[in-house]
């Protein structure tokens, strides 16, 4: 593949020398793949983050209707790589290519939903006018306004080479918010992020964006991603990844000279409460539905159902048993990385060897390297209760199912929940009210609550929100997917008693934008 370089992207540019770096792997095969990247020096990092500060000069002048024009260019280069971009993928995350498709699919989806959001911008501008005769102080004209912040550092996710990596869902919304961006690839899949961004470099050529608004710094070492956080000119990060990474990165970023904002969204069990009646019901299909969702991917999304909740009764037996049917049938799969794929078995060991965790069944044993084995365990209400550390997420495709005694100790459970970015309630209409409190304390622990259907599969649109209470996100009041992830980029701005000439056009009287008027 000789569009591959290994190099970075600075302003406008392929720059790096080969200094050691770091192949791409193929974990499917457990061998380095023939493609080398160069390490980022702290030069280089330098240089990017200065291209990205002199970008920003001319790129908040940009019309929306610009960097609406620079989103779809990119979507459609994007799209233009075909299925080159979905072989290279698939050999270094060893995810299928019909995911892959999917996931291009969604990332252009994502450019063009943020270009239409740019043109046709769904909140009206708020403008209050003034009142020089009131009483007994005259009101003075205040118009609101949302500035781009600045240069956004953005963080590839290993488990979405496409739809959070280079132009993945931050990049994009700091882009449409008038941010220049410098994404750190994530090394799982360098060689796809650079196809990527190869394709956002020739339309930003196509429609005469300042070079430096996208840049890319390859590079395997938390110094970079430290440094990156550090950079003075850097003014918000986008961040998807681990709890343990995220923290660290997030308490850089409040402890510099001048804090700035961190989003970062760090994973979720995503908790099924399987209702009593709807279980007597549907348990099978139940059962059936939570098989599918948590063997997605491998069960590497954060939207993965990996706790299920439910009262003892007969439905949960048979239940239990559907599920372990289809676990045991269950072939192993290959992880993303070498990495995860210890992780996931180490976190897996430690969940079944806890006090009062039973292992209900597994999938086949692993045949290669870097592969994960599906499980299935189980306990009782009060052994979660005791043991917090049963909340962790297990990266990977794991289900632990819980069952309690009765609806107080449910309850008391869910209280205790971490933040997570989703739960789902399956039940009837009838009985989800005859449980308004449960149903009512879980909406109090998540970002998404969803009734009767499985959280995998996160829809890109207008009202989605992709985030929820720490440790699931960083910032609770914002959402890293649909068009209100824009918004994370921006910060308002009141105009007061400025001259018709000098307001932006969407907030002067002259728009046909929609404005609300007080
Ligand atoms: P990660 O370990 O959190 O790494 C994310 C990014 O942070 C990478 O770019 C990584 O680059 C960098 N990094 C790693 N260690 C660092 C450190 N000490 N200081 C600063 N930066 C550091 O995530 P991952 O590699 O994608 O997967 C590892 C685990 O994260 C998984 O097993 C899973 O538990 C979790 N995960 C969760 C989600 C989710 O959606 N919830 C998604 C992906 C992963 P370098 O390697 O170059 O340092």
């Amino acid at each position: 593949m000789n569009q591959i370089s290994g190099q970075h992207l600075i302003n406008g540019l392929w720059v790096g020398e080969p200094n050691g770096g770091f192949s791409s792997f193929d974990p499917e095969r457990n061998e380095p793949l023939p493609w080398h990247f160069c390490d980022a020096s702290t030069g280089e990092l330098e240089a990017a983050v200065n291209a990205a500060d002199c970008a920003f000069m001319e790129y908040r002048l940009w019309s929306a209707e610009q960097r609406a024009q620079l989103l779809e260019a990119m979507a459609e280069a994007i799209d233009a790589l075909g299925e080159t971009l979905t072989r290279v993928a698939t050999r270094e995350t060893a995810l299928p290519e019909a995911r892959l498709n999917g996931e291009r699919g969604r990332t252009c989806g994502q450019l063009r939903l943020f270009a239409r959001q740019l043109r046709e911008p769904k909140q009206p501008a708020i403008i209050d006018l003034a009142q020089p005769d009131r009483h007994p102080l005259p009101k003075p004209d205040i118009r609101l306004d949302h500035l781009p912040l600045g240069p956004v550092a953005v963080f590839g996710a290993s488990n979405f080479p496409l739809a959070f990596s280079a132009a993945g869902g931050d990049t994009a919304s700091a882009l449409a918010a008038g941010c220049p961006v410098v994404v750190k690839g994530h090394p799982a899949h360098p060689a796809t992020t650079e196809l990527v961004a190869r394709a956002m470099l020739a339309a930003m050529e196509k429609v005469g964006a300042p070079r430096g608004v996208f840049n890319l710094l390859q590079g395997q070492s938390p110094r970079l991603s430290q440094d990156l956080v550090r950079a003075p000119a850097i003014q918000a990060v986008g961040f998807t990844g681990s709890f343990k990474v995220g923290q660290v990165l997030s308490q850089i970023a409040a402890g510099r000279p001048q804090p700035i904002p961190f989003f970062g969204e760090l994973g979720s069990l995503n908790p099924q409460l399987l209702l009593p009646e709807k279980l007597e019901q549907d348990a099978e299909a139940l059962a059936e539905q939570q098989h599918g969702s948590m063997m997605m991917g491998q069960g590497q999304f954060c939207t993965s159902p990996g706790l299920v909740l439910m009262i003892t009764g007969a439905g949960g037996e048979r239940y239990l048993t559907r599920l372990s049917n289809l676990i045991e049938q269950q072939g192993p799969g290959t992880m993303l990385t070498p990495g995860i794929a210890r992780a996931y078995a180490e976190s897996a060991d430690q969940l079944i060897s806890s006090e009062g965790v039973t292992l209900v069944t597994q999938g086949q044993p692993c045949t290669q390297a870097n592969q994960s084995r599906a499980l299935v365990a189980s306990c009782r209400g009060d052994t979660l209760l005791a043991n917090p550390d049963l909340l962790e997420e297990v990266f990977g495709p794991c289900t632990l199912v819980v069952t309690f005694d009765g609806r107080e100790q449910l309850l008391q459970a869910i209280r205790t929940l971490p933040g997570q970015l989703t739960a789902s309630v399956h039940g009837s209409e009838p009985e989800m009210q005859d449980e308004r409190t449960l149903v009512m304390e879980l909406a109090y622990r998540v970002g998404r609550l969803i009734a009767n259907q499985m959280p995998t599969g996160v829809e890109v649109c207008h009202a989605m929100q992709h985030g929820g209470p720490w440790p699931a996100s960083t910032h609770s009041q914002s959402t890293s997917v649909g068009a209100e992830a824009i918004k994370r980029f921006t910060r308002p701005l009141a105009w007061q008693n400025l001259p018709q000439s000098l307001l932006p056009q969407h907030l002067s009287d002259r728009s046909t934008t929609p404005q609300l008027r007080y």
